[in-house]
């Protein structure tokens, strides 16, 4: 069994999220995609919906793919998960299966700064996703993956086949382009702001909720 895994804060989730969540899906045959929301971080910003309000939205937004499910593993925690943890325990939960951990191009490039990244790098496989203001060029500032400038400039070509690199580590990266959606939930959180439209952006339920809720508005950080 295959099974992806997308971290993130889904703050909120949208369409960028899920598509090029589906989209790996069908291009490297997962079984299935588990969407992991972050717990809420130590200091709150004011613009970060508490952590069940993000699990609720994004269980609201995967509703109806029979592909996709939420794990509330980190958003229960009282305290901030480390990915390598997430993933101990998943590779205990499902020892036999494959796991691929998701991930657009920046989250890639931010691997360093996390807690442990070269025993996380060592854990599972990866699908590094294109995404709009990110290329595969910019890899080359990775210390994990380094093939030749050549690939990577052919990978930023969107109808580029999927790439698989083997890393030192035993484990695998596989590139993927997928359908460029310059959508990201700080734009979505900006226009909340300004009392713009986020309609298109995301799904219809997760619109309804934070309109609902009042979420990242100026009225909702004054209560
Ligand atoms: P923010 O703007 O608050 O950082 P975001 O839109 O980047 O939010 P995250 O929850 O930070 O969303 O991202 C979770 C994961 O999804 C990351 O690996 C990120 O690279 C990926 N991702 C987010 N939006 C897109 C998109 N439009 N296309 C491809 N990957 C995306
Ligand atoms: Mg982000």
């Amino acid at each position: 069994m295959k099974i992806g895994i997308l971290g993130g804060t889904f703050n909120p989730i949208h369409y960028g999220h899920l598509r090029a969540a589906d989209e790996a899906r069908e291009k490297l045959g997962l079984d299935r995609v588990l969407f992991i929301p972050s717990g809420s971080p130590p200091l709150k910003a004011d613009d970060i919906a508490d952590a069940g309000q993000r699990l609720k939205m994004t269980e609201l937004a995967v509703r109806g793919n029979p592909y996709f499910e939420v794990l509330d593993i980190e958003s229960r925690r009282p305290v901030k998960s480390y990915t390598v943890d997430t993933l101990t325990s998943l590779l205990g939960t499902y020892p036999e299966a494959e796991l691929y951990f998701m991930l657009g191009i920046d989250a890639f490039l931010d691997i360093p700064n996390w807690y442990r990244p070269d025993r996380l790098m060592s854990m599972v496989n990866f699908v590094l996703m294109s995404r709009p203001g990110r290329s595969f060029l910019d890899i080359k500032a990775s210390p994990y993956l380094r093939p030749d400038a050549d690939l990577l400039k052919k990978m930023d070509n969107p109808g580029a086949d999927p790439v698989t690199v083997r890393l030192d580590t035993g484990r695998e990266i596989v590139m993927l382009n997928v359908t460029p959606l310059g959508i990201s939930s700080s734009d979505i959180r900006k226009r909340l702001k300004s009392g713009a439209s986020i309609k298109y952006l995301l799904p219809e339920q997760v619109e309804s909720f934070i309109i609902l809720h009042c979420l990242y508005t100026d009225e909702n950080k004054k209560n």
